[in-house]
């Protein structure tokens, strides 16, 4: 077991939660992930794998992860929601392809310092910001190989 997926089983015995396989499956796939996933793609994974759950599952699962710490919700107004792994990585920004769906990330210092600035100006005492960038990824402007 992977150490996030410990800490996660660790969680549901804390809450007394019962510790299925179903829902250890599922926090394997997000866990176990470095992009952003919906529900949707999380039940994909799982049927591909073998091991089908409901979707109901699979969201009250996820909520579970989100709630325990181990995984960030991300909405980028797709009419769905995203769940990435928290990593100890610092506050990044995302790109989301329009055509494909694909999430980058990025970070960058000076946008960062931006918005602190930004801030300032507006005499407001800043707690967080985010950034999507909407557009085309290479690949889709590109077109098919
Ligand atoms: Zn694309
Ligand atoms: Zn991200």
């Amino acid at each position: 077991m992977s150490s996030a997926l410990d800490a996660f089983a660790s969680y549901l015995r804390d809450h007394n939660l019962p510790v299925t396989a179903q829902r250890l499956a599922i926090a394997d796939v997000v866990l176990g992930s470095e992009s952003h996933l919906s529900a949707a793609d999380v039940a994909r994974e799982l049927r591909s794998r073998g091991s089908a759950a409901g979707l109901a599952t699979v969201y009250r699962t996820i909520e579970v992860l989100t709630r325990s710490g181990l995984v960030v919700e991300r909405d980028f107004g797709e009419g769905f929601k995203r769940y990435e792994t928290a990593r100890d990585t610092p506050h990044h920004e995302h790109l989301l392809c329009s055509v494909c769906g694909r999430v980058t990330e990025f970070r960058n210092e000076r946008l960062e310092r931006m918005t602190t600035l930004i801030a300032e100006q507006h005499h407001f005492s800043r707690q967080g910001h985010r950034l999507v960038i909407y557009g085309t990824c290479d690949q889709c402007r590109r077109g098919p190989i």
